[in-house]
């Protein structure tokens, strides 16, 4: 593996689409639940100053800072405080969320109007998924403000057993809102082969790559999900590069050189790290 302080010119210049920027007490709460949940530990750091100068140093240019809210009433505060983060940012890409029991039309409304460039939601912790009727006016201003959505909406790491994930509510969320570019964030696993068969049928559905093409993969998340060269060249244009950073416990470059020990061409893997987060966003 590549050092991290080598930059590798088929990476950079980079978009990472899947950073998790959020106030220092609210990170320390997630990761200690990730450390009961999954005995993981975590080296990387937590404030932007830290983390935009590791990303920058491994050729990332911008990333998507995403929050999301665990439970009701802190959304409106919290997006409010990653657009004051990305304000003084170069690299964030500010999204926002918004819990499914909160005033979901105007705390979705406030952050578009304040920038937000699009919306995340981790359906299983926020207990609020891609066919919750709560969440309809959050989906149909998406639509209005042509802003994407970021969904955790797979069962892995541990969530086969919840309501809020799997391939037949995002499947659901795509046929009722063609017009919304949505992603599943880390390739849809432990559902994979068939959310890959969404993203070959639906120009709007994504997906992101975070944690489960990363070499250690493996080690963290159980079985390998086996994802063949062909999908990343035949679907390049529906594929981004996200890491989950900070909150990943092996070194950021193991994110990239999963991607980048497979045969992919040079195309490929231009749109894996910057093209297709900008066809996400809608800048291209
Ligand atoms: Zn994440």
């Amino acid at each position: 593996m590549e050092s991290e302080s080598e930059v590798d010119d088929r990476f950079a210049p980079a978009i990472d689409g899947h950073v998790h920027l959020m106030p220092d007490r609210l990170m320390r709460a997630i990761r200690d639940a990730l450390t009961a949940e999954a005995g993981w530990s975590f080296v990387h750091p937590t404030d932007k100053e830290a983390m935009e100068a590791a990303l920058s140093a491994a050729g990332v240019e911008r990333y998507l800072a995403l929050p999301y809210a665990h439970r009701p009433d802190m959304a409106a505060d919290l997006n409010e405080w990653v657009l004051g983060r990305a304000a003084e940012s170069e690299m964030a890409v500010p999204f926002a969320t918004v819990h499914g029991d909160d005033d979901v039309a105007d705390v979705v409304e406030a952050a578009f109007a304040a920038g937000a460039r699009g919306l995340k939601f981790q359906c299983p912790v926020q207990e609020c998924g891609p066919t919750d009727p709560r969440l309809d006016p959050a989906f149909e201003l998406a639509a209005k403000y042509d802003r994407p959505i970021l969904f955790h909406a797979g069962t892995a790491p541990h969530f086969e057993d919840s309501p809020h994930v799997g391939v037949e509510q995002f499947e659901t969320f795509l046929d009722s809102y063609p017009d919304v570019r949505a992603a599943c964030a880390h390739m849809g696993a432990f559902e994979t082969d068939a959310f890959l068969a969404l993203a070959r049928d639906h120009e709007n559905a994504f997906l992101d790559t975070s944690f489960v093409t990363s070499t250690a993969a493996s080690e963290y998340v159980g079985s390998t999900v086996g994802i063949e060269d062909d999908a990343f060249e035949t679907l390049s244009e529906s594929i981004f590069y996200g890491s989950d950073y900070p909150n990943i416990p092996y070194p950021y470059a193991a994110e990239r050189a999963g991607l980048l020990d497979r045969e992919l061409s040079t195309a490929t893997l231009r749109d894996l790290f910057g093209r297709t987060a900008e066809r996400f966003l809608g800048e291209r």
